[in-house]
């Protein structure tokens, strides 16, 4: 990526994306644009430079945040209207390290509101379109960042990744996009969705970069407790020599272009002296089910603190107490969010938890399970990301199951707490990016980006 130096200023650098981001404009791309933060950080980066002083690893990178990373530029609304007005007064860890190394947030991201979709349609700003199809979507829930490192807008964006908010968003947009191992990246100052899901990681144009972030962004972190001590940057690198592909995946379901994509890089490592090792976990079929009763649980605790007393939006005629709860929450909080508290309230409720969330709490331990004994196996998987390129705007937005449908193959990652990075491998006959996604075991994220580096 392009780091300011005495040759090019970051002011320079600055000024470049803040005028890409404005040409793209009606991709929907922004919730907000931090024009007036970002050159004043510039002009001080270059003032340092000037001075000979030393300057951080990432001086005068411009970069998108997901607007569910809180920072006090900008509001900070996770695109619900319940958030809006909702100014942090804290500043999440991740972009706390990425700004002491100099980055530099020229403007935050649309996606799906407090990331609950794929296609960034469930956004009460409205969709953001496709880089390389507009009437498509961009994916999702982080469709803003991708497609704002896709168009070249910055060098990298943040994403959050609950079950393939960053992966799937990444293949639809032709752009790499890390979920990491839990706890890898601290999820302190991220607004929670599905708590023992969520993972931080980034969007980039090369795998060299993203190895770069993880080496700032990772660690132990005193503010998030699941956060894991730092393995990423003491990790050797394990040497690829097995890869699986998961039989189970291979079928109709799953689009030709991906299929044929899928066989075009299983046969080209076989060329390289790989060892391809055929996969059976039928447990993964249960992993969608899984996902979501564990995750709108989850989402249903994490939501209820939106009352409209401490944050955002307050509806404003409610007559008592308990009518400003139910105002505020029946206007500011989207289709897609009530139905997720719903679903949680319902799955956790005294009737029905043992039939609902104990069940899918043990089917996510037999997921575990059948990825440790597929790492016995093999060193890496090599999997879609999803079952299907980049769709029409409007296909899916009131069709939930097909919409979850999208998650089929992202899913079991983040129930087993494993890494996955989406790689780009190219377009379909028509034009539309593909993404393939290569899975390890966990705390396998450096030595995963350094395949990705090999298969490039
Ligand atoms: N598409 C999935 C969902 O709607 C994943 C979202 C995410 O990773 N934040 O839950």
């Amino acid at each position: 990526m392009k780091i300011a130096n005495k040759n090019v200023t970051a002011t320079r650098l600055v000024k470049d994306a803040l005028a890409k981001a404005k040409h793209f404009e009606n991709y929907n791309i922004f919730t907000f644009i931090n024009e007036e933060g970002a050159l004043k950080r510039a002009a001080e980066i270059d003032a340092k430079i000037a001075r000979g002083e030393k300057v951080g690893r990432l001086a005068g990178v411009p970069y998108a945040l997901k607007d569910n990373f809180l920072s006090p530029e900008g509001q900070t609304t996770a695109s619900a209207h319940i958030l809006e007005g909702f100014v942090s007064p804290v500043t999440a860890t991740s972009v706390k390290k990425l700004e002491q190394e100099g980055a530099i947030m020229i403007g935050r991201t649309n996606l799906d509101a407090f990331a609950h979709g794929s296609s960034t349609e469930n956004s009460y700003f409205g969709p953001t379109s496709n880089a390389f199809d507009k009437t498509r979507v961009a994916g999702g829930s982080s469709g803003g960042s991708a497609v704002a490192v896709a168009l070249d807008i910055v060098e990298f964006a943040t994403g959050s990744d609950t079950g393939g908010s960053i992966r799937q968003p990444a293949s639809f947009n032709g752009v790499y996009g890390l979920k990491p191992t839990y706890g890898t990246v601290s999820r302190y100052g991220v607004v929670a969705m599905a708590s023992s899901l969520d993972c931080i990681g980034f969007f980039t144009k090369t795998p060299e970069d993203m190895d770069l972030l993880m080496s700032i962004a990772s660690g132990q972190d005193p503010k998030d407790m699941t956060t894991l001590p730092d393995y990423y940057n003491e990790s050797e690198t394990k040497i690829a020599k097995r890869i699986g592909i998961i039989k189970d995946f291979d079928n109709d379901s799953v689009d030709a272009a991906i299929r044929k994509a899928l066989n075009e890089k299983t046969e080209l490592l076989k060329s390289k002296g790989y060892e391809i090792v055929n996969l059976e976990m039928p447990v993964l079929k249960y992993a969608l089910a899984a996902y979501y009763i564990i995750q709108p649980a989850e989402v249903a605790s994490n939501l209820s603190r939106y009352d409209g007393v401490r944050y955002g939006f307050r509806s404003n005629d409610s007559k008592d107490l308990y009518s400003l709860y139910k105002d505020t929450r029946s206007e500011g909080f989207m289709p897609e969010n009530k139905r997720r508290i719903m679903i949680g309230n319902f799955v956790l409720s005294s009737g029905f938890y043992d039939a609902y969330f104990l069940k899918a709490a043990k089917a996510r331990t037999l997921i575990v399970k059948e990825y440790e004994k597929a790492f016995e196996k093999c060193d890496f998987i090599l999997t879609p990301v999803s079952p299907n390129p980049a769709f029409k705007l409007g296909e899916k937005v009131n069709d939930p199951v097909a919409m979850y449908l999208e998650d089929l193959m992202s899913v079991s990652l983040n129930l087993a707490g494993i890494p996955g990075l989406a790689i780009p491998v190219g377009k379909s006959a028509t034009g539309l990016s593909l993404g393939l996604q290569l899975v390890g075991p966990r705390r396998s994220d450096k030595s995963l980006i350094n395949f990705a580096k090999e298969l490039q």
